[in-house]
């Protein structure tokens, strides 16, 4: 063992051990029984500790698990509430892989989904009254369009429906929104893009207000085997040290390009909530703090002059993910709405066209250079 004296690493350390060493019986049980120490890294780890003890705070949440993904965090959350014979209710704007876990994988264990628009509310009210679902689950910000649902006014909702909402944060980000803050009652996220950062991990995010949820969840994800890798946690509690100076430049880098978009002849469509013209703008206002993200996106001609950008401006690389610290862009239609049904684009208006910009926080004029020559 390193013999550290009084000293302490300023920077985290990293713990690759999958097992540890208990000195007897009676301690074992006592980390059974909540004591501090470590069994078997799927269980729980010091890296993924740190980070939730860290996200948590964040998001103003009494507990929270790290999980192996993004999608995991979001099973995890499914499959820690609901049983055979429930009905879940959604958003019918969902990032295309969690449509697809409602609506096909669950449905092998008898779980329904129903799909509502979550941006208007009386018609959402009746249904739950009528319909009693077990959750709803939303995002802040849709998936890739921005659209913001009144968190609020659906926590009211759901709490006289006696249903569980659970909202995925991954777009807004703590930064910008705090669900639970609002009265959800869990949130997730996806580490992999804003809080991770760089592009380098794979990992996923669940918290609640409710200490006694604990450790049911603990459970769920270690029995299903939902956990994170040490490393990867490391290194998105080394990305989180920065979301919020990454957070702030980006947003605010997001909010000039969107009014420069606008202007720009070729463009047909500047989607992004900090714009007046955005349907959800007001909601924005309101709900979001610091700002209104760093996710936009624009619509060209069609497929043909999407690739001619691309092909243009490869400063500002095609990279279906989001979150890096530099301008991404993605095609929804192409990627993450691939296996929506070409109608169910239709109904979002996911174009042919339609670009999705996940905007860093590099220099501006940087940004608009290469933004330029994707135009030409
Ligand atoms: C990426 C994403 C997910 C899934 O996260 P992974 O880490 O890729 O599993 C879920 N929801 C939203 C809104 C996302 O953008």
């Amino acid at each position: 063992m390193t013999n550290l004296g009084s000293t302490a690493p300023l920077a985290s350390p990293l713990y690759t051990s999958a097992v540890y060493t208990i000195p007897d019986l009676d301690a074992l049980d006592a980390i059974y029984a909540g004591g501090p120490g470590y069994i078997y890294a799927r269980d729980a780890h010091p890296n993924a500790h740190a980070l939730a003890a860290k996200l948590a705070a964040l998001q103003g949440g009494t507990w929270g698990l790290v999980c192996g993904s993004g999608m995991a965090s979001l099973s995890a959350a499914i499959l820690g509430l609901v049983s055979q014979g429930d009905l879940i209710f959604a958003s019918d704007r969902l990032y295309g892989r969690t449509t697809q876990l409602l609506r096909s994988e669950l449905q092998r264990f008898n779980v329904a989904a129903e799909f509502h628009d979550v941006c208007v509310l009386d018609p959402l009210r009746a249904a739950m009254e009528k319909r009693k679902p077990k959750m709803l689950l939303v995002e802040t910000m849709s998936n890739p369009l921005c659209r913001v649902p009144d968190l609020r006014a659906l926590v009211g909702m759901c709490r006289q429906a006696g249903c569980t909402l659970v909202v995925d944060n991954t777009f807004a980000t703590p930064q910008h929104c705090k669900p639970l803050e609002l009265g959800a009652d869990l949130v997730m996220e996806s580490l992999t893009k804003m809080i991770g950062g760089h592009s380098d991990v794979t990992l996923g995010f669940l918290a609640g207000k409710d200490r006694s949820q604990l450790e049911h969840f603990t459970k769920t994800m270690s029995i299903w085997g939902f956990s994170g890798s040490p490393f990867d946690c490391w290194m998105a509690e080394r990305g989180l040290e920065t979301l919020d100076v990454r957070m702030r430049a980006a947003s605010s880098n997001a909010a000039k390009l969107a009014e420069w978009l606008a202007a720009q002849p070729g463009v047909s469509r500047v989607v992004y909530p900090g714009l007046v013209n955005h349907p959800d703008h007001t909601i924005a206002a309101k709900l979001l703090t610091g700002g209104f993200g760093n996710m936009l996106c624009f619509e060209l001609a069609g497929r043909d002059a999407v690739n001619r950008f691309m092909q243009r401006a490869p400063g500002i690389p095609f990279s279906p993910s989001l979150g890096h610290t530099r301008t991404t862009i993605s095609h929804p239609a192409s990627t993450s709405h691939r296996h929506d049904s070409p109608e169910d684009r239709a109904r979002q208006s996911i174009t042919d066209g339609l670009i999705r910009v996940s905007v860093g926080c590099e220099d501006y004029g940087e940004l608009i250079a290469e933004m330029r020559k994707g135009l030409a």
